[in-house]
């Protein structure tokens, strides 16, 4: 039988697993939200039952290509600061994707272990080009910063109705953003076949338990 201390450290465990899980899922909200706003693209998410996440963006390089690449990378980060205002949604957390897709999540996990992690592709864009000029590094660094954070700030509820619903799902697509640039898809391979992750579940916000209550 469990004793007082075991039943309250699992419940202790569990609250850290739900709120590392909401930490990244306003991460990977942040990249998707922003190439969605800044190129149209669609996009899509999914986080995992060890709290680790990805999000694709459209993006087929590692090293961004421009001002607007670095700050969709740069998005993710500064999404995080949500978690000081925003909870995760009251909802249980889905049975986990490596669980329910054990084949396409493990080949899914397997592409992430290869990605380049975001801070390294930030500064590679930062010195770009400019190789030869330091200070500039460190100003473009400050400048993609900032512009992640108002970014962040100006669609913070989008991103946070995007983070509940991959929360509750563990997967998420946003569609193209029409008159905005070329729709790109491509996070699920194998769409249809048994095991993949599904491709079709957009986020829509309809369901009233993805709204997250802003806390006080
Ligand atoms: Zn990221």
């Amino acid at each position: 039988m469990q004793t007082l201390e075991e039943a309250s450290a699992q419940r202790c465990h569990g609250l850290t697993d739900r709120r590392s899980r909401w930490t990244t899922c306003l991460h990977e909200a942040g990249h998707v939200v922003a190439a969605r706003r800044l190129f149209g693209r669609a996009g899509g998410a999914a986080v995992f039952e060890d709290g680790s996440g990805v999000a694709d963006v459209g993006r087929q390089v590692d090293v961004p290509a421009s001002f607007k690449d670095a700050l969709a990378t740069a998005a993710g980060a500064a999404a995080e600061s949500l978690d000081e205002r925003y909870s995760p949604p009251p909802v249980p957390m889905p049975v986990p994707l490596e669980v329910a897709y054990p084949e396409a999540a493990g080949r899914l996990k397997a592409d992430v272990a290869e990605l380049m992690p975001d801070e390294v592709a930030i500064a590679r864009w930062c010195i770009h080009g400019r190789e030869g000029e330091p200070d500039l590094w460190a100003r473009r660094h400050g400048w993609v910063q900032a512009a992640a954070q108002d970014f962040v700030a100006e669609h913070r509820q989008e991103i946070v109705d995007t983070a509940a619903a991959l929360f509750g799902r563990g997967i998420v697509r946003l569609p193209a953003l029409p008159g905005k640039g070329v729709a790109h898809v491509g996070l699920t391979a194998d769409a249809g076949s048994q095991g993949s992750l599904p491709r079709g579940c957009q986020t829509e916000h309809e369901s009233p338990c993805d709204r997250v209550v802003e806390r006080a």
